[in-house]
């Protein structure tokens, strides 16, 4: 099949309220690198109390203040069974600081507030004193270095032995105390590093496009592009201080 037939929907979680640091990079560079290769794309941009669309083949959500986390746990609880499902079953998805915190069991912010997450992953989150914020790079076995921004108060611990998405060079990733950074689980990840992460990462944006090719028209191997601006984008955040 050529790929002029081939198409994904790629639902973006709460555009308005979960948007932190260039989030919204992530969209168009996953639009991006479709449309150089001729595949087509539709973002479905989920807001509360909408339904979600019957197909979906990326998931992407991003990151939020607690406030805005707070302001979409309930209707965010009630997709709980449907995301769930669609991880286990292998849709790629990225989630971001965060919806990352709140795919997991549940955030407790400073202020003591306890916010309710869906458990696709097992892990919790406590809020701490001082924010970590900073440029992150991470060493990972499946994507070689990645390179991002993070600004959270929320320290996020493993519940039960996970994979992490890569261990931390720079920065705090996961809780400042591991040298973990973000998770990895069927074709999901979860991170806590904005800037946007696909943009400057897109060995991460095609393994999550390639793998929605491939559930939905069979193995699929995508072509390569010209990533020199990538590259270079990669190579001056690694340099950059903390
Ligand atoms: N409010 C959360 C925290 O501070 C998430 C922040 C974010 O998404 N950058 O930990």
């Amino acid at each position: 099949m050529n790929n002029a037939k081939k198409s994904l929907t790629i639902l973006h979680l709460y555009p308005r309220e979960m948007n932190l640091y260039g989030d919204h990079g992530n969209i168009l560079a996953l639009q991006k690198r479709c449309h150089w290769r001729g595949i087509k794309t539709t973002v479905f941009e989920y807001e509360p109390q909408k339904k979600l669309p019957k197909e979906i083949d990326i998931i992407f959500g991003g990151g939020g203040q607690d406030s805005g986390q707070s302001v979409i746990q309930d209707d965010f609880l009630k997709l709980g069974e449907k995301l769930k499902k669609l991880v286990e079953d292998g849709v790629p998805t990225l989630v971001v600081c965060g919806l990352y915190q709140l795919f997991g069991n549940f955030f407790k912010t400073l202020d003591g507030e306890i916010i309710k997450g869906i458990s696709v992953f097992n892990v919790k989150t406590l809020g701490g004193n001082e924010r970590l914020i900073g440029n992150v790079v991470v060493e990972s076995s499946q994507f070689g270095k990645i390179v991002g921004y993070e600004n959270h108060s929320g320290r996020t611990f493993f519940e039960v032995d996970l994979q992490p998405l890569g261990d931390v060079k720079k920065g705090a990733g996961n809780n400042g105390e591991d040298f973990e950074e973000g998770v990895r689980y069927k074709n999901a990840i979860g991170t806590y590093l904005h800037g946007p992460i696909l943009p400057k990462n897109p060995k991460i944006a095609d393994f999550l496009i390639e793998t929605a090719l491939t559930r939905k028209y069979g193995m699929t191997k995508l072509s390569k592009l010209n990533d020199d601006l990538e590259k270079q984008a990669h190579l001056s955040s690694s340099s950059r201080p903390r």
